[in-house]
């Protein structure tokens, strides 16, 4: 049974593994240090889900803000690229020796992972992250996951770890996410608006969900803010995972959450394999297809493959086997998917009937462009 109420984030029958991310905001004080006191407090949380039978993962940010103070750079160190990885080497060290120390203080063993989006978009790579995780939860290790920003530049970053949280989540199977930050939950408008109402629970990210975070309904503090947030749930909700927006400023977090029934939830909206997951969750593509409101209700129909009679567009240069977006005729994008064809063949065939393509290519084509097996709808 998937979680369905806060309190099911300690209920080790239905959330086995757990990934807790928690924001810059939070963990460095104004003196650009570790919040030691509050985080052993989150260290308290973490001891008892561990208690409970349950297998916890930390995705920690801060680097980046320690490193800035220390070497007494403007801009909490993201001036420059080349300041906010000089800045995140300086205090990624001082934030996993936190980690260590205060996880060691409670019995626990501290692992640290640092990852870039790369990573996770190439399946080797996603595979052996999956593998260590799943190794070091099988030996009792908290793993503590941040992004390596110490080379990741602008074009290869998740830029926010609530993006990155989630792909961990799906990477390790976890059961649930909880994204700790400033504000209890997500805001039908700015939270501080008289009017403004929490949603406790949200059944599936849509367009007017959307709508609230860029009216500005997040705190607008760290590097993602709620629009990273509710990206970060799309990519949960279709790997089968929840995941909930908390407070984390008070002590003991997830047990004031939990306790005060305070938060949203985003329920999860499918169980998806393994490999297609991979795929939902992916971010960078190599070019994209157009096709039209007949293919668009075919595919939204359920199980159907994308052909080329339906295809009116090509973009970028992809090849075979690249994970390409498919787009309605409006430019919106409705699906993912594992491309049979590389782009040149694509533009040969497109409008036309599956008979035609092997008298145009010269060769026996695939019977469609993207396979169902090998497709996500957005
Ligand atoms: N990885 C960044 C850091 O450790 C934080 C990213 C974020 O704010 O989400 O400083």
């Amino acid at each position: 049974m998937p979680i369905q109420t806060l309190p099911d984030f300690r209920d080790p029958a239905i959330c086995k593994r757990l990934v807790i991310k928690i924001g810059s905001a939070l963990l460095v004080d104004a003196s650009g240090r570790v919040n030691a006191k509050w985080l052993r407090t989150v260290v308290d949380d973490i001891r008892t889900a561990r208690e409970l039978g349950m297998e916890v993962v930390v995705v920690s940010s801060g680097s980046i803000a320690i490193g800035a103070k220390k070497l007494n750079l403007s801009h909490g160190g993201r001036r420059t690229l080349s300041e906010a990885q000089a800045s995140a080497s300086v205090g990624q060290i001082d934030l996993a020796a936190a980690w260590s120390a205060l996880l060691a203080e409670r019995g626990l063993v501290a692992a640290q992972m640092l990852l870039t989006l790369d990573d996770f978009e190439s399946r080797r790579r996603y595979l052996n992250i999956s593998a260590t995780l799943r190794r070091l939860l099988k030996s009792g290790v908290v793993p503590v996951v941040n992004e390596n920003d110490t080379i990741a530049t602008g074009e290869i970053r998740f830029g926010d770890n609530d993006r990155l949280a989630a792909r961990v989540a799906q990477a390790c199977a976890a059961d649930g996410v909880l994204l700790l930050t400033d504000v209890d939950g997500l805001y039908d408008r700015h939270p501080e608006h008289p009017e403004a109402e929490r949603l406790d629970q949200v059944d599936g990210v849509t367009e007017e969900i959307h709508a609230m975070a860029d009216s500005g309904s997040g705190s607008g503090l760290g590097s993602g803010g709620m629009t990273a947030k509710l990206l970060a749930a799309e990519i949960a909700e279709r790997a089968g995972i929840a995941l909930a927006i908390i407070d984390g400023r008070p002590e003991m977090p997830i047990a004031h959450a939990i306790a005060s029934q305070a938060g949203t939830l985003f329920l999860p909206q499918r169980e998806e394999s393994g490999r297609r997951a991979w795929i939902g969750g992916r971010m960078r593509f190599n070019g994209a297809i157009t096709v039209d409101d007949g293919c668009v209700a075919a595919l939204r129909d359920g199980n159907k493959s994308v052909l080329a009679a339906g295809i009116t567009g090509v973009e970028g240069d992809f090849s075979r086997g690249d994970i390409i977006e498919v787009k309605d005729v409006t430019g919106r994008v409705i699906a993912k998917g594992l491309v049979e064809y590389d782009a040149d063949d694509v533009e040969a065939v497109m409008g036309r009937q599956s008979a035609e393509l092997e008298a145009i290519l010269g060769h026996s084509p695939r019977s469609s462009v993207i396979h169902r097996d090998h497709l996500v709808l957005m």
